[in-house]
């Protein structure tokens, strides 16, 4: 399946490392102009050595203030990649309240902070536009020591539905993806035990963890007019976990 982004306004949060970093430079290869956001200046200037027509954004997506005056002037959107998270090992009795506003503020207010800016202005034009969410299998499977990541993939989604809902009148197609672990800085930090992967990977009917470009391949398709007709759906990209 070809798919082009020529002529397309992309932005992808947390472009610097892992998932982001391989969305912004498939985006690229499919003739999107993109914008890559993230807060390492280090990851961006290796981003736009790599691919030098990346317009590179440096910003704290936990900072709401200084996360608007970054991305005030970036121009029309139409290809919208919410992949910036992060998160923190903690049991539940020893979530710290720190962190579940950290998580929080990243993994979910600004992702409805920066759609409601991009959104805002495909409204505005009468463009159209898709938003892709890149939530997790964490969003619908309890996960130890996961607590507050889990929290913030399950209010996610519900974020993904609403905006589905209400953009979708204005030719705004929201949807999600859900990854199964991909080994990543994040997947390494929770999954480079030999004995939890394979428990993990136990219960993956394909018996393997996802890489980056299978996950980059499910949001150029959710980004794309090939899935025209899909509107807020969470899609598992996890080997069948979640169908067991
Ligand atoms: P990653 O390798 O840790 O990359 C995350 C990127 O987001 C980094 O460039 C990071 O920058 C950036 N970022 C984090 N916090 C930020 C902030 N406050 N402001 C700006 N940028 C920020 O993670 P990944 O594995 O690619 O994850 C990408 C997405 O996939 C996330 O939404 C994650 O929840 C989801 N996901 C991952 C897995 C997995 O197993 N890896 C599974 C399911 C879903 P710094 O490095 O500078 O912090």
């Amino acid at each position: 399946m070809e798919i082009s982004f020529t002529g397309k306004q992309a932005l992808v949060t947390g472009a610097g490392k892992g998932i982001g970093r391989s969305t912004a430079l498939a985006l690229a290869r499919c003739g999107a102009r993109v914008t890559a956001v993230t807060r390492t200046q280090a990851d961006l200037n290796s981003l736009v050595q790599e691919c030098p027509a990346i317009v590179p954004v440096c910003v704290d997506l936990a900072d709401w203030a200084a996360t608007e005056a970054a991305l005030k002037d970036v121009g029309p959107i139409d290809l919208l990649v919410n992949n910036a998270a992060c998160t923190k090992l903690q049991p539940f009795l020893e979530v710290t309240p720190d962190q579940f506003d950290l998580l929080f503020n990243v993994n979910v207010k600004a992702v409805l902070h920066i759609s409601q800016m991009v959104a805002g202005g495909m409204k505005a034009r009468g463009s159209g536009g898709s938003i892709v969410n890149v939530s997790s299998q964490a969003s619908q499977r309890a996960l130890r020591d996961h607590t507050v990541y889990c929290a913030t993939k399950g209010a996610l989604d519900m974020l993904t539905k609403v905006m589905a809902l209400e953009l979708g009148p204005h030719q705004i197609r929201v949807n999600s993806v859900n990854p199964t672990v991909v080994m990543t800085k994040m997947g390494h930090l929770g999954w480079s035990d030999p004995e939890k992967a394979q428990t993990m990977k136990s219960r993956i009917p394909l018996g393997r963890f996802a890489e980056e470009e299978d996950v980059v391949n499910c949001i150029l398709f959710l980004l794309s007019e090939k899935s025209s007709m899909i509107n807020g759906v969470a899609l598992p990209v996890d080997g069948g976990h979640l169908a067991c």
